[in-house]
Parts: C-alpha cells; structure tokens; sequence
C-alpha cells in the first residue's frame, strides 16, 4: 500500500513540474518566414567586395552605386546598411542568430538536392526525404507539415494556420492534404473580407515580375499582414522568393535592395505584434532560408548539389523564451530539419508525435 501511494506521489509531481516547465514558456504564437536562398555572406557580411569586382568590367568598383550605397569597412557595418532594423533593433534587443561559420556557428542542410523544394520541405517536415523530393514541379507534399501538426494540436480553423509565399510550388509543399491550412501563394487572389487589399489583389496580376512562377514578394507581405490582422492566426508562415530570383538573373544589386525592402517589411511587421495583446511578447519569429549559394565570385547566382557552398544557411529566432542575442559563438552546429520541432517545442508540443525522424528541437533557443 504504502508503495501504491508513493507512486501516485510521483505521478502527481510529475504532472505538476511538467505543467509547471510548460507554464513557463510564454510562446503562444508562431511567425517563420523563409527569405529564398540567401547567402550567409550576405546575411552577415553584407556587400560582397568580390561578387562587385568579378561584375565591374569598366572602371573602378568604388564607381559603381552598389559600392557607394552598401560599402563600409566592417562586416557589421556593411550587414546593418542592407538590414538595418534587423541588425541594430532585432538582433540587439530581441533575438540571436545561427549560422555565422567565421564565428564559430554553423547551419547546415540534411537534403542533399541543395535546391528550393527540398530545402522548404525539410523545414516544413523536419526531414530530407532526398529519394522522394528531387525536384520543383508541383507535386503535392507526400508528408505531412509542422503546420499541419500545429494546427491539429492547436485545435483551431483553417485560418489560422497560415501560409503565404511569392513562388507558387510553396502551395503544394507547405500541406499533404490540401485545405488543412489557409495557403496563398505565387500568383493567386487572396480571398478576404478586408476591403484595404482590394487594389493589391488586381496590381500582383498587372505588375508582374520577370518570372511566371514568383509574384512581387510585395504582395506576399501585404497579404500576410492583412491576414494577420483579420483572422489573428497562431501560426503563419510568409515565404519570400525574389532574392533567388534576382541571384539567378545576376542582379546582385536587385538582391540587395529587396533584403533592404525585407528589413522595412521585418520593422512593420514587429509594430505591427507590439501593438497587437495578443501577439506582444508571445510570439516567436523564426527566419531563415530554403538553401545557400555558391561562395566564389563564380558561382554565387547558382545553387545545386555540386555547389561549394549552398548546404551553408542561417537561422534567426526573435521572442520572448530566449534570451540569446544577436549572433551565435562558438557552437554546435544545428541543421534545418531542426526547425519544425523547434516551433513544435515552442508552442508546448513534441513533434515526435508526427515524425520521429525528424530532427530534435534546438534547445539552446530555450
Ligand atoms: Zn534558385
């Protein structure tokens, strides 16, 4: 008898420090946004010297306007001209970053494709399934996603599970099954009472970008932040594409413009949660990339399995359960088949459930 009591004493404890270590976290929402292969020179160097000396056939680099827009002598300085609020607000006050390689922290991808769907696959389900997903066309997801889970356990509606994104195949990776979320994405008319997006669901079809498949990620954000607004998702997902696009075209100074627009969008979309009860200091923001890119003057437009480089990318985490801030030093090198369980963990369910072959959340976040 006195056994039997002993051990529903344990039980009740353990109840109660779980409830307890639960109670703790305070991420009620979740916020990921992928910006399409952007390089970690990039995202922590800024202005490539290099990419701009290989591109200036005819006079001096320090001629050109990328020079005299980005160029500064340190690669914190450089970084915080294309992305300013991220760098001296975010990465400063609220949230850290993964992935800088020369100080000591690496993020790496498990596919081995080094491409956009497999890369946005293995977020989306913790997993590289490099036999199953080897290419972009627009096959439906034969996996189920973190925001398929989440919306599961969340016990909510469609609308408030979320994804918008600028390419349109993102639309058949973010659900197996189509209808668990709300999904726009590519050029698509996003269906919504809120009557101050009326003219931006004409304009994506009449400005439309070099490319068929990718919309103006101007319209992807502004569709997101209505979303947001109306329907008050916990989780959405906002995928940008126009940085890869750019890269493959060689517009180096079009990739660094829209990681500068990017960055205005990243300031109004952190007003837009501070202003919000439900959002403020209970959501998390978690930002990175489907892949990287080449890392010579060379080959810094492509990206592919045999490119040096391209498995190298960056995670960023901004929110009210870690304390970490700004850049990573001196760490274990994470992977992106992380990320699903991490935003699982986050908002308090284990993604174990789903895909046990997933890769275990990223504890030093918490
Ligand atoms: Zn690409």
């Amino acid at each position: 008898m006195r056994i039997y009591i002993n051990s529903i004493l344990i039980v009740v404890l353990l109840l109660v420090c779980s409830n307890a270590i639960e109670a703790q976290r305070k991420t009620e929402n979740i916020i990921l946004i992928t910006l399409d292969g952007v390089r970690i020179e990039e995202m922590f160097g800024g202005l490539d010297l290099a990419v701009i000396k290989a591109a200036t056939k005819k006079g001096k680099v320090e001629g050109t306007a990328l020079y005299k827009t980005y160029w500064a002598a340190t690669a914190e300085e450089r970084r915080a001209k294309v992305m300013p609020f991220f760098w001296n607000v975010l990465m400063k006050r609220h949230g850290s970053i993964a992935g800088d390689r020369s100080k000591g922290s690496t993020v790496q991808i498990t596919n081995s494709h080094r491409f956009s769907y497999p890369g946005y696959s293995e977020i989306l389900t913790g997993q590289a399934h490099d036999d199953q997903i080897k290419s972009n066309d627009k096959l439906r997801n034969p996996n189920p996603t973190v925001l398929e889970f989440l919306r599961r356990k969340l016990r909510v509606g469609p609308q408030k599970v979320a994804a918008f994104a600028s390419w349109d195949v993102i639309d058949w990776i973010v659900e197996s099954k189509p209808g668990t979320i709300a999904s726009n994405a590519g050029y698509e008319k996003y269906v919504s009472p809120d009557e101050r997006i009326a003219d931006t669901n004409r304009l994506q079809f009449e400005a439309r970008t070099p490319w068929d498949s990718v919309r103006s990620d101007a319209y992807t954000f502004r569709f997101a932040m209505s979303h947001l607004r109306t329907y008050k998702p916990r989780v959405i997902y906002i995928g940008l594409g126009e940085t890869d696009d750019w890269a493959h075209d060689e517009r180096y100074d079009r990739v660094l413009q829209t990681l500068q627009l990017t960055d205005n969008y990243l300031k109004q979309l952190w007003e837009f949660l501070q202003s919000s009860p439900q959002y403020k200091d209970r959501t998390t923001i978690l930002i990175t990339t489907d892949h990287g890119r080449g890392n010579t003057p060379a080959d810094w437009s492509d990206h592919g399995s045999d490119v040096e480089g391209a498995q190298y990318i960056w995670l960023a985490a901004i929110g009210p359960d870690s304390r970490l801030r700004g850049e990573w030093r001196d760490s274990p090198t994470i992977y992106q088949n992380q990320i699903a369980a991490t935003a699982s963990s986050l908002l308090g369910f284990d993604y174990n459930e789903q895909n046990p072959n997933a890769g275990k959340p990223i504890t030093k976040l918490y």
